[in-house]
């Protein structure tokens, strides 16, 4: 028997005895080392449910893989392991083409199936992520949010050159998310770089990694469209990293003739806009890009990809690129970002439904909230 948090209905999670899962033919079992509780977990255990319950929830997570299946070579018994939770069909047009990103019809570990709030969760061989040495298991946890910001960051900033001085980026919301965009952008060589945030926790981070006080912007006091038409004189590339119809507005509002609108958060409601900040779309061509999850290619077709697969404009038209997964693994290998920085949190994986009632109540400020089982 082990250990897992099983979510039988909505609002009803319980810490109880379970059956080790035993993996399929193509499977492995993997001993949860670190489990990263998402933003999106919270009103899945409280509010929404999961696709399926009852259910074990958690999918940004580490580990080791202790079992093999029936078709999965036994030398990857005791690799140390991040998990891509996606699991795309691989019999869809999209799949078909390439693009398992997009596919049609995907599982998900965590919400569609058994996730990783538990001491041992079955994925498919396909969806491992080997962690070299110097990667700690808490960062390995973090791989899925990094990769998500990623392809937000890789998407926004692709054919832009970060030593061109007129280049003028923002990022609203100063969550896991948008704290770690601005990570990604700084270890691209991006430097001009406005935040804004709405918590003194927000700003004591965002200046914690390194932007300047005077490009944190409090929207409690400042009005940030003013604010951000008077630091930047029209915004190159905004991330929107809340999802709520203001944030969205401020970048339309301050973006730049050809600016590139890059929309992370998910919606807290229905969006929309005056008629102004809508003409401003069309008078300066703006692109309004969404952005979900991340790209992950198995271990095996990355590795035509070659070394310069990883340069800052790895998504530019025409050349082969790295997936987003591997991108944030070569970034933790090379030291270029340091994500265990955003880590509030931890508790053994008794106390999880600690984290998820400090998420949901706010009772603290908070980052991330990391279940650590070493
Ligand atoms: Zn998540
Ligand atoms: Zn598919």
């Amino acid at each position: 028997m082990a250990k897992a948090w099983v979510l039988h209905e909505i609002g009803d999670i319980r810490f109880e005895d379970v059956d080790i899962p035993e993996p399929a033919e193509n499977e492995v079992l993997v001993n949860v080392k670190a489990v990263g509780i998402c933003g999106s977990d919270v009103p899945r255990v409280y509010e929404t449910g999961a696709h399926r319950m009852p259910l074990v929830p958690g999918h940004e997570f580490s580990g080791v893989v202790v079992k093999t299946g029936a078709k999965v070579s036994a030398d990857l018994e005791g690799m140390r392991v991040a998990v891509s939770p996606k699991i795309p069909c691989r019999k869809c047009e999209m799949c078909a083409k390439g693009e398992t990103d997009l596919c049609l019809n995907y599982d998900y570990t965590g919400s569609r199936r058994d996730g990783a709030f538990g001491e041992y969760v079955c994925v498919p061989v396909d969806n491992l992520i080997e962690l070299v040495d110097n990667i700690s298991f808490e960062e390995g946890a973090m791989i899925e949010p990094l990769a998500v910001a990623a392809n937000a960051v890789r998407t926004g900033c692709a054919g832009i050159d970060p030593s061109d001085n007129g280049v003028k980026i923002a990022v609203c919301g100063m969550g896991t998310i948008g704290l770690i965009v601005v990570m990604l952008l700084m270890d691209m060589g991006f430097s001009d770089i406005y935040v804004i945030g709405n918590k003194d926790s927000h700003r004591d981070k965002a200046i914690d990694i390194g932007i300047l006080p005077e490009h944190y912007c409090d929207m409690r006091v400042e009005e940030p469209v003013a604010w951000l038409k008077e630091k930047t004189n029209g915004v190159s590339v905004y991330f929107e990293c809340v999802g709520s119809n203001e944030s969205i507005r401020y970048g339309l509002e301050t973006g730049a003739p050809k600016s590139r609108q890059i929309l992370v958060g998910n919606p807290r409601g229905d969006m929309s806009f005056s008629r102004n900040t809508y003409w401003e779309i069309l008078r300066k061509q703006m692109s309004l890009i969404g952005i979900w999850n991340s790209s992950y290619r198995k271990a095996l077709d990355v590795g035509s990809f070659g070394q310069d697969g990883c340069s800052v404009n790895a998504k530019g038209a025409g050349t082969a690129q790295i997936d987003d997964w591997h991108y944030v693994l070569s970034r933790l290998e090379a030291g270029g970002i340091n994500p265990s920085k955003l880590i509030t949190h931890r508790f053994p994986l008794n106390d999880l439904e600690k984290g998820l009632l400090i998420m949901r109540d706010k009772t603290e400020d908070y980052c991330k909230i990391m279940i650590c089982n070493e």
